[in-house]
């Protein structure tokens, strides 16, 4: 038995009954395998025993054997407060237990019990008192709670740390002892099959111990996921469809239109998207670049080649919203040389869905644009030879290996301005060729940001004013859309009227936020596009992909509230044109070190490589358009970038097995298959 086939509901484990299992549920735990997966996220070291006088006094952790001494009653209202003092062999300790009720304590807590307890204490008055009791039994009942390594799992209402200990034992119990490892032992790297880590991860006799087994897991977890992987890199390889050439009227013909010209960058990578298609297997590649670097007009020029050779593009894009704004691009850069457009979303119904369905299989469509709903059931192509795929990451995974898996394999092109950390990027989009435009179009000036306090935003907005009396536009955001009851914070709708009718009167402000209507969000980035609308009071909306060269200034109010990667995203709507652009982050009251940290990388830098590094290694993978949430990068052990060592040893391994046995690539091999979790 594999751990990956352990697929009965935690339901089957001893003492989980129905309401258990609902609550692990909460978790995302629903199989006996998700269940010894929940590894521990923190370890309590009892082997040691910590006297009360041994505790770090403010906070510190004890671990010892006390008497009570005697006792000390407190009653408010309804509520009791009985209050033990306890004494070890070091000193004494007050304990208050609340709530007390004598006729449900279990055991009586008469002077002379003897009791052993560990917890929290602090110093308080010159006296020791307890703040935190983790366990609490009479002496000599339970010794292995006390003097052995705890480990601490992440709860969900209503489950205890101690069922949680059980239960994990009970499941590791009944169904972990003769685990076989997925992985044989020559690939292992020297690491200890996996019921042994199981072992060594939930019940460890040390730290290290712990340790080990973590690692030990977190290789089974790369190295099953650079399986996946792999097996969609080297399938692809094998798609063998012939080399095709290609010609590049068209291609020439829109670089000859342009006002600009095309960044180093944007040339080589719209030659090695040339070259994938010259190739003779289908092209994957992931397009990097900062916003604004020009990634669409690469797309385009690639769909180009596909439009000459009769084929059909489709490009999609994470929002309505961004969908019509390509559209828009792709009518002022390509209809002029006669393609065909479309555009498809959700909102599309009736005649004009049933028109644009038709078109599209018809063929008298070459590209088209489009949300998510471009790959709805009923929409056929005459003949799909590219798919673009613009910030929508956990599509860009889902997506592929659904076409895969149907043995299609158009060429694909996914594009992110959200800088993925390559640790992440082997491991969601680590079959992909990688592209990076690293230049941004020239007579661009890097974005100046500036810190400032919320006291001090009558600075800020006084010197947003003078750039709008030059003629030049502003974003307002904000973390909420509207007035909230439970906090403090400024939103987009007060806000929108206060920049209105106090701070800037007589200047046109607009409201957009992701609860209006998309048409009434369209009518108004359309009104900001024209310069109506001077001022846009939002809120994240304006994250991914928003343009508009004329504004310049960015002001995100209560900064400290956002991730660094939409911090970036933000800082990314202004320094589109040539003027100089200004990002003024805003805080309000006391910020904690991480988020004091973040906000200087933000001032210090404008590379997104480095601001997306730092902010995996602050805050953990985050949720990168979705790519967490969708399971891709919810890790049960791995640590990224801190395991990179071992991920890049999981990949070489995972290539290693596949490339020696060719017949492993077989769609018809289940086991390896389920395995990857291809068949999950
Ligand atoms: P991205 O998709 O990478 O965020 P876009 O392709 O939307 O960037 O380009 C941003 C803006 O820069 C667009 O208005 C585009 O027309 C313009 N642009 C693209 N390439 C260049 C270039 N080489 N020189 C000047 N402007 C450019
Ligand atoms: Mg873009």
């Amino acid at each position: 038995m594999y751990l990956s086939q352990l697929l009965a509901p935690a339901l089957k484990v001893k003492d989980v009954g129905k309401e258990t299992a609902q609550k692990l549920a909460n978790l995302k735990i629903f199989t006996v395998a998700d269940l010894l997966l929940h590894l521990p996220r923190d370890y309590d070291d009892r082997t040691r025993r910590i006297p009360f006088a041994a505790a770090p006094q403010n906070g510190g952790r004890f671990n010892t054997t006390a008497y009570i001494e005697g006792h000390d009653f407190f009653f408010s209202r309804r509520k009791r407060t009985l209050k033990l003092l306890l004494r070890d062999e070091s000193a004494a300790a007050e304990l208050p237990l609340y709530n007390w009720n004598p006729h449900t304590t279990a055991y009586r807590y008469s002077v002379g019990l003897r009791l052993d307890i560990a917890g929290t204490l602090a110093a308080s008055y010159g006296r020791l008192a307890i703040t935190k009791r983790d366990d609490m039994e009479p002496a000599g009942t339970e010794p292995e709670l006390f003097s052995a390594v705890l480990p601490v799992y992440g709860l969900t209402e209503g489950i205890a740390q101690k069922t949680m200990r059980k239960i994990i034992r009970f499941a590791a119990a009944q169904f972990a002892v003769h685990l076989d490892d997925e992985i044989p032992g020559s690939l292992r790297e020297g690491l200890p099959e996996v019921s042994v880590a199981l072992k060594a991860a939930h019940f460890p006799a040390s730290r290290e111990e712990a340790a080990a087994g973590r690692r030990a897991l977190a290789y089974r977890e790369l190295f099953l996921l650079q399986v996946s992987v792999a097996l969609r890199a080297l399938r692809r390889k094998a798609a063998v469809r012939g080399a095709r050439s290609v010609s590049p009227a068209l291609q020439e013909k829109l670089i000859k239109s342009l006002p600009f010209r095309l960044t180093a960058d944007q040339e080589k990578c719209a030659r090695e998207m040339r070259a994938d298609i010259e190739a003779d297997h289908p092209m994957a590649r992931l397009l990097q670049g900062d916003v604004g670097c020009g990634k669409t007009l690469v797309a385009f020029l690639t769909a180009l080649l596909f439009t000459e050779a009769g084929r059909q593009t489709a490009i999609m894009a994470p929002t309505e919203l961004l969908a019509r704004q390509h559209a828009d691009n792709a009518a002022r850069f390509l209809e002029p040389l006669g393609v065909r457009l479309a555009f498809f979303s959700g909102a599309l119904s009736g005649k004009a869905r049933q028109s644009a369905l038709e078109a599209l299989t018809a063929g008298d469509i070459d590209i088209v644009i489009g949300t998510h709903a471009l790959f709805s059931g009923d929409v056929e192509f005459r003949d799909l030879g590219f798919v673009v795929i613009d910030e929508q990451h956990r599509f860009g995974v889902a997506q592929r290996n659904r076409l895969f898996a149907k043995g299609l394999y158009p060429d694909v092109l996914v594009m992110s301005a959200t800088p993925i950390p390559q640790t992440l990027a082997l491991s969601a989009f680590g079959d992909m060729d990688v592209s990076v435009i690293t230049t941004l179009p020239p007579g661009r000036k890097p974005v100046e940001t500036h810190l400032a306090r919320e006291s001090r935003e009558k600075e800020v907005y006084d010197f947003v004013r003078a750039r709008l009396d030059e003629g030049r536009q502003a974003y307002f955001v904000y973390p909420l859309i509207e007035d909230s009851e439970v906090k403090d914070l400024k939103d987009a709708q007060s806000m929108y009227r206060r920049l209105k009718d106090e701070i800037y009167p007589g200047i046109n402000v607009g409201l957009i936020h992701s609860r209006l209507a998309e048409e009434e969000k369209r009518g108004i980035m359309a009104k900001f596009s024209a310069g109506e609308i001077r001022i846009l009071a939002a809120t994240s909306v304006v994250e991914v992909g928003v343009d508009v060269a004329n504004a310049t200034c960015m002001v995100i109010e209560h900064a400290e509230r956002f991730g660094l990667a939409a911090l970036h995203q933000l800082r990314g709507r202004v320094g589109r044109g040539t003027e100089q652009s200004y990002a003024f982050l805003v805080y309000s009251g006391d910020l904690t070190e991480i988020a004091k940290r973040r906000l200087k990388i933000m001032k210090e830098t404008t590379d997104g490589f480095r601001i997306a590094e730092e902010d995996l290694a602050l805050r953990g993978p985050g949720d990168l358009t979705g790519l967490r949430q969708a399971g891709f990068l919810d890790f049960y052990a791995a640590r990224l970038p801190g395991d990179k060592e071992l991920l890049f040893a999981a990949r070489k391994a995972a290539y290693g097995l596949l490339e020696k046995d060719p017949g492993l690539l077989a769609p018809e091999n289940a086991g390896l298959r389920r395995l990857s979790g291809e068949e999950a």
